[in-house]
């Protein structure tokens, strides 16, 4: 079956673009990573490549190497922040895998022995939660 073509109105592409606000934890020139709105665990951070593509089936993979790189800083990162155990790395590709936002993301979800993941997409967090979390993470990105 023939995949959808990349939406530019996805709300990624809107956050991109500066259009819609974002707890940004980081940023360089081809990557950004900010707090999921409605978290799976506290710190839940996406990472997003600037690039568009839909999903990791139609994307360039010249993107991958400095993606993962980044996935790897920002797991470091929100292990630390949270003093997590563990730190589950996920992302979905089309509506069967759970895929919801139809831009390439990578979900980093620091983990705590016995702790299940909250449902996905479930609940809004609070604003002020996101902040304070956040911020956990740009420090621990510094250090
Ligand atoms: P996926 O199902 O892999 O496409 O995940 C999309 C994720 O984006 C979900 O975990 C949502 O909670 C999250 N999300 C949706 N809208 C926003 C938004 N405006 N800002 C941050 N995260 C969002």
């Amino acid at each position: 079956m023939t995949e959808a073509a990349y939406d530019t109105d996805n709300i990624f592409a809107k956050i991109l673009r500066g259009e819609i606000p974002s707890h940004r934890v980081y940023e360089d020139d081809a990557v950004i990573a900010f707090m999921d709105v409605m978290p799976q665990g506290p710190g839940h951070t996406l990472v997003v490549p600037k690039a568009p593509s839909r999903n990791l089936l139609d994307a360039d993979p010249s993107i991958f190497s400095h993606l993962l790189s980044v996935v790897q800083k920002v797991a470091l990162a929100v292990k630390k922040a949270f003093g997590a155990d563990g730190v589950t790395v996920m992302q979905f590709n089309e509506p069967a895998s759970g895929q919801t936002v139809y831009h390439l993301h990578v979900h980093v979800i620091p983990r705590f022995d016995g702790i299940p993941l909250k449902p996905h997409t479930g609940g809004m967090e609070k604003p002020e939660i996101l902040v304070g979390n956040a911020e956990k993470i740009r420090s621990a990105l510094q250090s």
